[in-house]
């Protein structure tokens, strides 16, 4: 598989930096630390949803509120 390096500026901090990427998926110009945030953060938040939901399920449906 082909891997291309990519310089990019980082969308967040402006930093100058190299991704590797195959030559699929997409390309996301952000530096390695910014990028690793925003993937932390998407899983905070899925991880607080998916327990919402659980919570939600286990008692009481939002709609009896
Ligand atoms: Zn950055």
């Amino acid at each position: 598989m082909a891997i291309k390096e990519r310089r990019i500026k980082c969308a967040t901090c402006g930093e100058r930096a190299t991704v590797r990427r195959g030559a699929r998926g997409p390309l996301t110009a952000y530096c390695d630390v910014c990028r690793e945030e925003r993937t932390r953060e998407q899983a905070r938040l899925r991880v607080q949803e998916m327990r919402a939901r659980h919570r939600a399920t286990r008692s009481v449906p939002p709609d009896h509120r």
